[in-house]
Protein backbone atom coordinates (compact mmCIF):
# COMPACT_ATOMS: atom_id res chain seq x y z
CA UNK A 1 0.00 0.00 0.00
CA UNK A 2 1.26 3.74 -0.69
CA UNK A 3 1.94 5.84 2.15
CA UNK A 4 0.76 9.81 0.72
CA UNK A 5 2.11 12.16 2.51
CA UNK A 6 0.19 15.83 3.47
CA UNK A 7 2.64 17.65 0.32
CA UNK A 8 0.71 14.63 -1.80
CA UNK A 9 -2.35 15.54 -1.23
CA UNK A 10 -1.78 19.36 -1.47
CA UNK A 11 -0.17 18.81 -4.77
CA UNK A 12 -3.22 16.75 -5.97
CA UNK A 13 -5.60 19.01 -4.64
CA UNK A 14 -4.00 21.71 -6.42
CA UNK A 15 -3.80 20.40 -9.21
CA UNK A 16 -7.64 19.65 -9.43
CA UNK A 17 -8.27 22.52 -8.65
CA UNK A 18 -6.46 24.19 -11.61
CA UNK A 19 -7.71 22.16 -13.89
CA UNK A 20 -11.11 23.30 -12.62
CA UNK A 21 -9.77 26.94 -13.41
CA UNK A 22 -9.97 28.05 -9.85
CA UNK A 23 -7.44 30.80 -9.31
CA UNK A 24 -5.51 31.20 -5.87
CA UNK A 25 -5.75 26.81 -6.63
CA UNK A 26 -2.50 26.45 -4.13
CA UNK A 27 -3.15 28.65 -1.00
CA UNK A 28 -6.83 26.84 -1.23
CA UNK A 29 -5.48 23.54 -1.67
CA UNK A 30 -3.53 24.57 1.69
CA UNK A 31 -7.09 25.91 3.35
CA UNK A 32 -8.37 22.59 2.14
CA UNK A 33 -6.07 20.50 3.17
CA UNK A 34 -5.58 22.03 6.58
CA UNK A 35 -9.41 21.63 7.45
CA UNK A 36 -9.52 17.93 6.09
CA UNK A 37 -6.20 17.07 8.02
CA UNK A 38 -7.74 18.55 11.29
CA UNK A 39 -4.72 21.43 11.50
CA UNK A 40 -4.86 24.90 11.13
CA UNK A 41 -3.48 26.13 7.68
CA UNK A 42 -2.51 29.47 8.80
CA UNK A 43 -0.03 27.96 10.83
CA UNK A 44 2.72 25.16 9.57
CA UNK A 45 1.84 21.63 7.67
CA UNK A 46 4.30 19.02 8.45
CA UNK A 47 4.70 18.70 4.46
CA UNK A 48 6.21 14.52 5.14
CA UNK A 49 3.74 13.39 7.67
CA UNK A 50 1.48 10.98 6.71
CA UNK A 51 -2.27 10.85 6.02
CA UNK A 52 -4.04 8.67 7.29
CA UNK A 53 -6.58 6.89 4.61
CA UNK A 54 -9.38 8.87 7.03
CA UNK A 55 -8.04 12.20 6.14
CA UNK A 56 -7.46 11.04 2.65
CA UNK A 57 -11.02 10.66 2.26
CA UNK A 58 -11.85 13.70 3.95
CA UNK A 59 -10.47 15.76 1.64
CA UNK A 60 -11.68 14.10 -0.98
CA UNK A 61 -15.22 15.01 0.43
CA UNK A 62 -14.21 18.69 1.02
CA UNK A 63 -12.54 18.93 -2.74
CA UNK A 64 -16.13 17.83 -4.14
CA UNK A 65 -18.03 20.44 -2.56
CA UNK A 66 -15.17 22.99 -3.46
CA UNK A 67 -15.73 21.97 -7.43
CA UNK A 68 -19.31 22.52 -6.96
CA UNK A 69 -18.39 26.49 -6.20
CA UNK A 70 -19.67 25.85 -2.72
CA UNK A 71 -17.76 29.23 -0.89
CA UNK A 72 -14.35 27.92 0.41
CA UNK A 73 -15.01 29.81 3.73
CA UNK A 74 -18.29 27.36 4.25
CA UNK A 75 -16.52 24.56 3.95
CA UNK A 76 -13.45 25.55 6.60
CA UNK A 77 -16.14 27.00 8.59
CA UNK A 78 -14.42 30.35 9.34
CA UNK A 79 -13.15 33.59 8.06
CA UNK A 80 -11.18 36.34 9.14
CA UNK A 81 -12.21 39.78 9.29
CA UNK A 82 -10.50 43.06 10.96
CA UNK A 83 -7.95 40.51 12.38
CA UNK A 84 -10.41 38.20 14.19
CA UNK A 85 -11.69 34.97 12.68
CA UNK A 86 -15.56 34.74 12.66
CA UNK A 87 -17.68 31.20 12.71
CA UNK A 88 -19.21 31.04 9.28
CA UNK A 89 -21.51 28.46 7.44
CA UNK A 90 -24.91 27.98 5.40
CA UNK A 91 -27.40 30.73 6.14
CA UNK A 92 -25.09 33.81 6.80
CA UNK A 93 -23.07 36.08 4.70
CA UNK A 94 -19.56 35.81 4.71
CA UNK A 95 -17.73 38.75 5.76
CA UNK A 96 -16.14 40.61 2.80
CA UNK A 97 -12.76 42.56 3.24
CA UNK A 98 -14.92 45.64 1.59
CA UNK A 99 -16.55 46.01 4.94
CA UNK A 100 -13.51 46.94 6.83
CA UNK A 101 -13.64 50.16 5.45
CA UNK A 102 -16.71 50.36 7.39
CA UNK A 103 -14.90 49.56 10.50
CA UNK A 104 -12.36 52.37 9.63
CA UNK A 105 -14.56 54.83 8.76
CA UNK A 106 -16.43 54.32 12.12
CA UNK A 107 -12.95 54.20 14.27
CA UNK A 108 -12.12 57.76 12.55
CA UNK A 109 -15.45 59.61 13.27
CA UNK A 110 -15.35 58.54 16.95
CA UNK A 111 -11.59 58.12 17.88
CA UNK A 112 -12.01 60.61 20.47
CA UNK A 113 -15.81 59.52 22.04
CA UNK A 114 -16.45 57.40 24.67
CA UNK A 115 -19.18 55.15 26.12
CA UNK A 116 -20.92 54.92 22.76
CA UNK A 117 -23.95 53.24 22.07
CA UNK A 118 -23.71 51.19 19.04
CA UNK A 119 -26.25 49.52 16.67
CA UNK A 120 -25.46 46.78 14.11
CA UNK A 121 -28.46 46.73 12.24
CA UNK A 122 -28.77 43.73 9.04
CA UNK A 123 -25.82 42.26 12.11
CA UNK A 124 -25.10 38.46 10.40
CA UNK A 125 -22.07 36.77 11.44
CA UNK A 126 -22.00 40.10 13.97
CA UNK A 127 -18.66 41.03 11.89
CA UNK A 128 -19.03 45.11 12.08
CA UNK A 129 -21.03 45.22 15.48
CA UNK A 130 -18.77 42.89 17.39
CA UNK A 131 -15.30 44.41 15.75
CA UNK A 132 -16.99 48.06 16.91
CA UNK A 133 -17.38 46.24 20.64
CA UNK A 134 -13.55 45.35 20.55
CA UNK A 135 -12.06 48.62 18.50
CA UNK A 136 -14.15 51.36 19.98
CA UNK A 137 -14.72 52.41 23.77
CA UNK A 138 -18.58 51.41 23.97
CA UNK A 139 -21.08 51.37 26.94
CA UNK A 140 -23.06 49.25 25.42
CA UNK A 141 -23.83 47.36 21.40
CA UNK A 142 -26.45 45.56 19.75
CA UNK A 143 -26.44 43.16 16.98
CA UNK A 144 -30.11 43.01 15.04
CA UNK A 145 -30.60 40.35 12.61
CA UNK A 146 -33.89 39.15 11.57
CA UNK A 147 -32.91 35.06 10.36
CA UNK A 148 -32.77 32.40 13.24
CA UNK A 149 -29.40 30.17 11.35
CA UNK A 150 -27.42 33.97 10.73
CA UNK A 151 -28.34 34.84 14.23
CA UNK A 152 -27.19 31.42 15.92
CA UNK A 153 -23.75 32.15 14.18
CA UNK A 154 -23.88 35.76 15.66
CA UNK A 155 -24.54 34.44 19.40
CA UNK A 156 -21.80 31.74 18.53
CA UNK A 157 -19.28 34.76 17.10
CA UNK A 158 -20.24 36.43 20.21
CA UNK A 159 -19.26 33.73 22.96
CA UNK A 160 -16.18 32.69 20.85
CA UNK A 161 -14.46 36.15 20.81
CA UNK A 162 -15.71 36.70 24.03
CA UNK A 163 -17.75 39.84 23.08
CA UNK A 164 -20.66 41.90 25.40
CA UNK A 165 -22.51 42.38 22.37
CA UNK A 166 -26.14 41.03 22.65
CA UNK A 167 -27.92 40.04 19.82
CA UNK A 168 -31.21 40.94 19.17
CA UNK A 169 -33.25 38.62 16.97
CA UNK A 170 -35.83 41.18 15.26
CA UNK A 171 -36.62 42.79 11.75
CA UNK A 172 -34.58 45.72 11.36
CA UNK A 173 -37.57 46.85 8.77
CA UNK A 174 -39.90 47.19 11.78
CA UNK A 175 -40.41 50.64 14.19
CA UNK A 176 -41.33 48.31 17.01
CA UNK A 177 -37.40 46.86 16.87
CA UNK A 178 -36.13 50.51 16.86
CA UNK A 179 -37.88 51.54 19.74
CA UNK A 180 -37.09 48.59 21.97
CA UNK A 181 -33.57 49.53 22.00
CA UNK A 182 -32.02 52.72 23.31
CA UNK A 183 -31.04 55.51 20.93
CA UNK A 184 -27.32 55.31 19.50
CA UNK A 185 -24.87 57.36 19.08
CA UNK A 186 -23.51 55.11 15.87
CA UNK A 187 -25.76 53.28 13.74
CA UNK A 188 -23.86 50.85 11.17
CA UNK A 189 -25.37 48.69 8.93
CA UNK A 190 -24.45 46.23 5.51
CA UNK A 191 -27.59 45.63 4.05
CA UNK A 192 -28.76 43.69 1.11
CA UNK A 193 -28.14 45.70 -1.49
CA UNK A 194 -27.79 43.75 -4.79
CA UNK A 195 -30.77 44.40 -7.35
CA UNK A 196 -33.10 42.59 -9.38
CA UNK A 197 -30.63 42.50 -12.63
CA UNK A 198 -27.71 41.58 -10.50
CA UNK A 199 -29.25 38.76 -7.97
CA UNK A 200 -29.98 37.03 -11.61
CA UNK A 201 -26.33 36.69 -12.28
CA UNK A 202 -24.39 36.40 -9.26
CA UNK A 203 -21.13 34.60 -9.06
CA UNK A 204 -21.96 30.99 -8.48
CA UNK A 205 -20.18 30.96 -4.77
CA UNK A 206 -22.56 33.70 -3.88
CA UNK A 207 -25.69 31.99 -4.87
CA UNK A 208 -24.43 29.73 -2.08
CA UNK A 209 -25.15 32.71 0.50
CA UNK A 210 -28.27 33.61 1.70
CA UNK A 211 -30.53 35.75 -0.73
CA UNK A 212 -32.36 37.51 2.09
CA UNK A 213 -28.64 39.01 2.75
CA UNK A 214 -28.03 40.05 -0.62
CA UNK A 215 -31.34 40.88 -2.07
CA UNK A 216 -32.09 44.72 -2.10
CA UNK A 217 -35.45 44.69 -4.03
CA UNK A 218 -35.89 45.88 -7.57
CA UNK A 219 -33.35 48.62 -7.23
CA UNK A 220 -31.09 47.57 -4.58
CA UNK A 221 -32.32 50.53 -2.28
CA UNK A 222 -35.63 48.85 -0.39
CA UNK A 223 -33.28 48.74 2.81
CA UNK A 224 -31.64 52.09 2.81
CA UNK A 225 -34.71 53.80 2.55
CA UNK A 226 -36.84 51.32 4.82
CA UNK A 227 -34.02 51.54 7.80
CA UNK A 228 -33.37 55.35 7.28
CA UNK A 229 -36.68 55.88 7.44
CA UNK A 230 -36.75 54.37 10.87
CA UNK A 231 -33.80 54.60 12.25
CA UNK A 232 -32.59 58.32 11.64
CA UNK A 233 -34.43 59.89 14.78
CA UNK A 234 -32.60 56.85 16.82
CA UNK A 235 -29.70 58.37 16.90
CA UNK A 236 -29.04 60.76 19.93
CA UNK A 237 -27.33 63.86 18.37
CA UNK A 238 -24.42 64.23 16.87
CA UNK A 239 -24.88 60.01 16.39
CA UNK A 240 -23.57 59.07 12.72
CA UNK A 241 -25.02 56.45 10.75
CA UNK A 242 -23.40 54.34 8.38
CA UNK A 243 -23.83 51.75 5.86
CA UNK A 244 -21.87 49.77 3.24
CA UNK A 245 -23.06 50.43 0.11
CA UNK A 246 -22.60 48.66 -3.34
CA UNK A 247 -20.49 50.12 -6.64
CA UNK A 248 -22.13 52.97 -7.74
CA UNK A 249 -25.00 53.60 -5.26
CA UNK A 250 -23.59 56.42 -3.43
CA UNK A 251 -25.73 59.62 -5.06
CA UNK A 252 -28.97 57.54 -4.11
CA UNK A 253 -28.30 56.41 -0.60
CA UNK A 254 -26.60 59.97 -0.21
CA UNK A 255 -30.15 61.66 -1.26
CA UNK A 256 -31.87 59.31 0.91
CA UNK A 257 -29.68 60.22 4.38
CA UNK A 258 -30.43 64.01 2.89
CA UNK A 259 -34.29 63.73 2.47
CA UNK A 260 -33.87 62.46 6.06
CA UNK A 261 -32.39 65.57 7.47
CA UNK A 262 -29.10 63.56 8.20
CA UNK A 263 -26.41 66.53 7.95
CA UNK A 264 -22.30 65.61 7.07
CA UNK A 265 -23.20 63.13 4.20
CA UNK A 266 -20.08 61.60 3.05
CA UNK A 267 -18.43 58.73 1.28
CA UNK A 268 -15.80 56.55 2.23
CA UNK A 269 -13.68 54.62 -0.45
CA UNK A 270 -12.80 51.08 -0.08
CA UNK A 271 -9.02 50.11 -0.87
CA UNK A 272 -9.97 49.38 -4.59
CA UNK A 273 -10.59 52.93 -5.03
CA UNK A 274 -14.57 52.14 -4.62
CA UNK A 275 -17.33 54.55 -3.37
CA UNK A 276 -17.55 51.84 -0.33
CA UNK A 277 -19.11 53.96 2.92
CA UNK A 278 -22.28 56.28 3.16
CA UNK A 279 -22.07 58.47 6.38
CA UNK A 280 -24.25 60.75 7.85
CA UNK A 281 -24.85 62.66 11.13
CA UNK A 282 -27.84 64.10 13.12
CA UNK A 283 -27.29 67.27 14.31
CA UNK A 284 -29.93 68.83 16.84
CA UNK A 285 -31.74 71.67 15.57
CA UNK A 286 -34.49 73.71 17.61
CA UNK A 287 -36.48 75.88 15.66
CA UNK A 288 -36.03 79.63 16.31
CA UNK A 289 -39.24 81.14 16.05
CA UNK A 290 -39.10 84.19 14.25
CA UNK A 291 -42.18 85.83 14.06
CA UNK A 292 -42.32 85.69 18.10
CA UNK A 293 -39.20 87.78 17.33
CA UNK A 294 -41.17 90.45 14.85
CA UNK A 295 -43.82 90.36 17.73
CA UNK A 296 -41.73 91.87 20.52
CA UNK A 297 -40.28 94.67 18.48
N1 LIG B 1 -20.84 42.60 -1.06
C1 LIG B 1 -21.76 41.55 -1.32
C2 LIG B 1 -21.57 41.05 -2.73
O1 LIG B 1 -21.54 41.85 -3.66
C3 LIG B 1 -23.17 41.99 -1.13
C4 LIG B 1 -23.49 42.06 0.31
C5 LIG B 1 -24.73 42.85 0.53
O2 LIG B 1 -25.70 42.83 -0.23
N2 LIG B 1 -24.70 43.54 1.60
O3 LIG B 1 -21.44 39.87 -2.93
Amino acid sequence: MVNYTYNDIIMSLTEKLTEQGFSNAHWEARELAGCALGINARGRIDGKAEATPEQIQSCALLLARRLSHEPLQYIIGEWDFYGRTFDVGEGVLIPRSDTETLIDAAKKLCADKKSLTVIDLCAGTGCIGITLEKELDTAEVFCVEKYDTAADYLKRNIRQLESSVKPVVADALERKTAESLPKADLIACNPPYINAVDMARLQKEVTFEPATALDGGEDGFDFYRGIVRIWADRLNPDGVMLFEIGAGQEDEVMEIMIQAGLKDVRVRQDMAGINRVVMGRYIESRNVNLYEQLDNK
